[in-house]
């Protein structure tokens, strides 16, 4: 297949995608099923043809929502990971699931009648980093026993040596 370009997979690391493509049609959906299917306010999603999409790793657990409507997520973990209309040429995977998310700027958002009323006031909400929550033994367990996988391709997983990142 084509170059890699962007790549991504479940918190457990059961479930690998590449995109052989630059995504595009980045959006938000706050429709009632996307805030179920994510357990969210809204899920972020981009697309690329089907025939750009490889499963690296494992296999996806699929529910379908809808009878058009495919979403594929890790059996082992939970993590939403595509979004996919029967029949259609092109699926789209959760942004969140990305290795890189943040290089992932979503465009457009819809769905806005299940959009919670105060969504646009999340980002003035008080808050700190997850270092400066007030239980540092708690904190610094779960670094020394991270279960996640890392942000990028490996070669088994989990690994020989344990978890630790
Ligand atoms: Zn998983
Ligand atoms: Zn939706």
């Amino acid at each position: 297949m084509s170059e890699v370009r962007l790549t991504g997979g479940c918190q457990c690391g059961a479930v690998r995608y590449a995109l052989h493509e630059q995504p595009t049609n980045p959006h938000i959906c706050h429709c009632r099923m996307c805030q179920k299917a994510f357990g969210s306010f809204f899920a972020p999603l981009t697309g690329v043809p089907l025939d750009k999409f490889e499963l690296t790793r494992g296999e996806l657990a699929i529910f379908r929502s809808s009878d058009p409507t495919e979403r594929g997520f890790c059996r082992n973990c939970g993590t939403p990971l595509t979004f996919h209309d029967v029949g259609r040429p092109r699926i789209a995977v959760s942004i969140g699931s990305l290795d890189r998310p943040a290089d992932i700027m979503p465009r457009l958002q819809f769905g806005n009648e299940s959009r919670v009323p105060w969504f646009a006031e999340l980002t003035a909400l008080p808050g700190d980093t997850t270092s400066e929550q007030d239980d540092p033994d708690l904190t610094a367990k779960i670094a020394a026993t991270n279960h996640q996988h890392p942000d990028h391709d490996t070669e088994a997983w989990p690994p020989a040596e344990g978890f630790a990142p």
